[in-house]
């Protein structure tokens, strides 16, 4: 009985490293949530299919992978949602994802709109008011008669 058990671990152990051990396998790892992958180990050459469902309304996604040798093939399916394609290469690779909603308040996006600067109007540089003459000396731009009626200067000719 004990001899069997022995056996049977003993196979077990073989097929475990025939599978395992033959080829080199790699991690395909996620960074985020969502990632769905038929396996988690992939050897070097072979192609990996990502998929990525977790897609919100008014989110905008940005996927990566950890390494810069690998190219990633990003394409768009409406039963699987996005699905990634790169061939894996001889090293673990990370596939993440970034996700903004889009409708959140972007101070890049939303700069110079509605924080116009208020008018510091206070009389000066402002643009006289109809018949009235903006005195060149002091900046009064609401005079009517022939003489500045704030520094009293003579209205130019
Ligand atoms: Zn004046």
């Amino acid at each position: 009985m004990k001899k069997s058990i022995f056996l049977f671990l003993t196979g077990v152990l073989l097929i475990m490293c025939l599978s395992g051990c033959g080829k080199t396998k790699y991690n395909l790892l996620y960074d985020g949530y969502g990632f769905e992958s038929k396996k988690t180990k992939y050897t070097a050459g072979e192609t990996v299919t990502v998929y990525y469902d977790l897609i919100a309304t008014d989110t905008d996604y940005s996927f990566f992978l950890d390494c810069d040798d690998v190219s990633l093939k990003q394409d768009y399916d409406n039963s699987h949602g996005y699905i990634f394609t790169f061939t894996m290469p001889d090293h673990d690779v990370t596939i993440g994802v970034k996700s903004r909603n889009s409708m959140e308040y972007d101070p890049g996006a939303m700069s110079g709109y509605g924080n116009e600067p208020e008018s510091t109007d206070d009389g000066t540089d402002a643009p006289a008011g109809e018949g009235m003459w903006v005195c060149p000396e002091c900046g009064y731009n609401a005079n009517t008669g022939g003489f500045c009626s704030n520094c009293g200067r003579k209205k130019d000719a």
